[in-house]
């Protein structure tokens, strides 16, 4: 409980989607995320994202984990999975219905397309045509939103114009991201949210539920994405290589250079455990490149 006076204990976490094994960027993340909390001597979190059976893999979630363990990543509480908090996304969902500030929409894809919108302009809000498959979204205002991201600095972004009014479960019954990475960092009490910029526009999306919710927002902080030679973000879908385990202290240096934190090159023949006290100890959000990709 934090009461006024007392600043509550700086709580990060990292959370992947287990959609295959950790990759070279996602390991950027959690080391960012990680050491940005033992700087502060705060809480470390991890959570796995598992929203979207359809995209996961089998045994994905383990493998994660055993690769955080293995590069001395280690988390202070249970981990924490989505999968088992569909009932708390349900909930919020009616609550949001009783205000009034959700809707069913049954457009496909298609429709959208063919009235010539690039963002969803509203059609349910009232045309709504009952189906057998709904999607539900939220009502976004038009006005604009702006906050500071502790490494890319002021943002503004309007949500009428980038998203329209987004998708809080879609038509397949899955919740939607927005929806449950806010109840999530909420629930887990994340005063810092720190991870790939590729994640940057969905902060806007992210502020406006929290409003709606009567959360208050983590601070966040992007940090630049690795990308492969042809420019694209390391991903699953981009081929990327899972991390390797041959040698982790060295690719631990590596994700510090990379995190701008300028390490003394005798590091990279320590051990892991060196490595990760040398970040704690010299860990300066500052320094972290402010591209969107490295
Ligand atoms: N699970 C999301 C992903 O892997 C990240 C969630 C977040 O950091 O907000 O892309
Ligand atoms: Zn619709």
């Amino acid at each position: 409980m934090s009461t006024v006076g007392q600043t509550k204990t700086a709580t990060g976490r990292f959370a992947p989607s287990p959609t295959g094994p950790l990759h070279y960027g996602s390991l950027l993340a959690a080391v960012a995320s990680f050491l940005n909390i033992r700087a502060q001597n705060g809480t470390w979190l991890v959570r796995i994202d598992d929203l979207d059976p359809p995209r996961e893999m089998d045994g994905a979630a383990n493998d994660i984990l055993h690769t955080l363990e293995g590069f001395g990543l280690h988390w202070d509480r249970d981990v924490v999975y989505q999968s088992r908090r569909l009932r708390v996304y349900e909930e919020v969902l009616q609550n949001l219905q009783r205000k009034e500030l959700i809707y069913p929409c049954s457009c496909s894809r298609r429709d959208i397309v063919n009235r010539g919108e690039s963002v969803y302009a509203g059609h349910c809000r009232n045309n709504y045509k009952a189906g057998q498959r709904f999607a539900v979204r939220i009502k976004v205002p038009v006005k604009t939103l702006s906050w500071v991201d502790l490494i890319q600095g002021p943002q503004s972004a309007s949500l009428s114009q980038d998203y329209g009014d987004f998708i809080v479960r879609r038509a397949d019954g899955l919740h939607a991201y927005h929806l449950a990475v806010v109840l999530d960092d909420a629930n887990q009490g994340i005063t810092e949210s720190i991870r790939g910029a590729d994640l940057l526009p969905s902060t806007s999306a992210q502020i406006y539920l929290q409003q709606v919710l009567d959360i208050t927002p983590p601070q966040y902080a992007h940090i630049p994405v690795a990308v492969n030679s042809f420019g694209e973000k390391l991903s699953k879908q981009s081929g990327a290589a899972p991390v390797s385990m041959r040698d982790p202290a060295r690719t631990l240096f590596k994700t510090l250079f990379d995190l701008g934190q300028n390490p003394p090159q005798e590091l990279e023949s320590s051990n892991i455990g060196d490595i990760l006290h040398w970040g704690e100890k010299h860990w300066s959000l500052k320094n972290v490149p402010k591209g969107k990709t490295l």
